[in-house]
């Protein structure tokens, strides 16, 4: 299997420089040539497959250079906390994401591409530093999942005060080889530092250099596993034809791994591109027009993304033709106000505490009508507890892998959103 560039189809790459490179030199983003369809025995008999099992059956279509064995441990490896489908109304489900260690849907993106990345870096005798901007949750994920790897530098960086408090801690506190980056910008502004990072050719002839977004394939890939996953549970449940995925989207990374999961031949009816009022995405689909936009800030902080980078992976999938895209895809935008009233809503109805971003997950799947439906539940509700407590005044219990971090201290460096500004911190 080989990578494209969204921008010029003509040249091919390895997953290996992939995975390297993040963006493609010409500046588009790197996506499989060709999506192969697993044979129907696999897809019937996923349902009575491990995790482990399909995520090393999907992961072997696209990732071929890797020996079998190798991938094995680094999806094993990978895949190392339960994502269980949760039946919480009649045909609505959720699939639970956050168990990973920072309580996120991105643990598995993040888990995976640290476990390929040290694989081949080992093996080369190389070191590489990475660049990653994030909303907050990009940057607990990425901060784990590479803490302590060996030839390994990461740079975070974050829009200051437009993260929570947690999600702060969770990836300043952890030192060594993780260095966060508070930007007094937006996260817009990070992401532009991290590209202008990626194309500088200066920088790169001193380091090998990559980003850990979810622009680096190697995030999506793994993805396809667990949106798979979940139409696999609920075959076992007895219902899983016209299954809807409702996908809380920011840089719509999520929602691309999705798109993948059909592709490969999951029976999915449509998918719903859930958005709070930063609605670039179901705007473009109502009117044909791609207008990015400053972000707006929001209850789902995560999902605050202006310019979605992975809009490009979307319109490369159905070949620049909307129409066809508004076949499969249905865009949602779901305001604070009806983000609270869902978490209020589902806690009266079943108890169930959402996540912000998942409310927008759920409003919009209610919105839509379609059934049965899977909503992606991207994040623990204990993340955000300020908007818990305005919804429901209740107090979440924090899991005790998010109080580690909370016992430690804040380090972090202050920069200005210019590149100049990063440069002088790269040295
Ligand atoms: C990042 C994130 C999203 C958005 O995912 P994309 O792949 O960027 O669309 C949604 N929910 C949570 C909790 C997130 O951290």
């Amino acid at each position: 299997m080989k990578f494209i560039s969204t921008h010029d189809r003509s040249h091919s790459t390895t997953f290996h420089d992939a995975l390297f490179q993040g963006l493609a030199t010409d500046g588009g983003l790197y996506i499989p040539t060709d999506y192969p369809v697993l044979p129907d025995v696999i897809i019937n008999q996923a349902k009575d497959d491990s995790l482990i099992q399909l995520g090393q059956a999907i992961m072997s279509l696209f990732i071929t250079e890797i020996p079998i064995h190798e991938l094995q441990n680094i999806t094993n490896s990978t895949l190392t906390f339960p994502i269980p489908l949760i039946q919480l109304e009649d045909d609505l489900f959720l699939l639970e994401l956050f168990h990973g260690p920072t309580l996120s849907f991105k643990d598995i993106g993040a888990r995976f591409m640290a476990n390929a990345l040290t694989y081949f870096l080992d093996r080369e005798n190389k070191q590489v530093a990475i660049f990653v901007a994030t909303s907050g949750d990009t940057g607990s994920a990425i901060a784990h999942a590479f803490h302590n790897m060996p030839n390994i530098d990461v740079y975070i960086l974050y829009p200051s005060n437009k993260i929570t408090f947690l999600q702060e801690k969770q990836m300043t506190a952890l030192g060594d080889n993780i260095h966060a980056l508070e930007v007094e910008g937006t996260f817009d502004d990070c992401q532009r530092l991290v590209k202008s990072a990626l194309l500088d050719s200066d920088l790169r002839k001193t380091r090998l250099i990559t980003t850990a977004n979810s622009i680096n394939i190697s995030r999506l890939l793994p993805q396809i596993i667990y949106h798979s996953w979940g139409i696999s549970q609920l075959k076992r449940l007895g219902a899983a034809n016209h299954v809807t995925l409702s996908v809380p989207s920011g840089n719509f990374g999520n929602l691309t791994s999705a798109i993948y999961a059909k592709a490969i031949g999951f029976p999915i009816h449509q998918f719903i591109a859930a958005t709070n009022i930063n609605a670039i995405v179901p705007s473009y689909l109502k009117t044909s027009q791609f207008i990015p936009k400053p972000s707006q800030r929001s209850l789902s902080t995560a999902m605050d993304v202006g310019n979605p980078s992975n809009f490009e992976r979307l319109v490369a999938f159905y070949n620049h033709d909307i129409n066809k895209m508004r076949e499969e895809i249905k865009g949602i935008s779901i305001s604070d106000e009806e983000t609270l009233m869902e978490i209020r809503d589902t806690y009266e109805r079943t108890g169930y505490v959402l996540d912000p971003h998942t409310a927008v997950g759920v409003a919009a799947a209610r919105q839509s009508q379609l059934t049965p439906i899977i909503v992606n539940a991207t994040a623990h509700p204990a993340k955000f507890p300020d908007v818990i407590q305005r919804a429901l005044d209740i107090e979440v219990e924090i899991p005790e892998r998010l109080k580690v971090a909370l016992s430690r201290q804040k380090q972090a460096i202050k920069i200005s959103p210019q590149y100049e500004a990063l440069k002088a911190v790269l040295g």
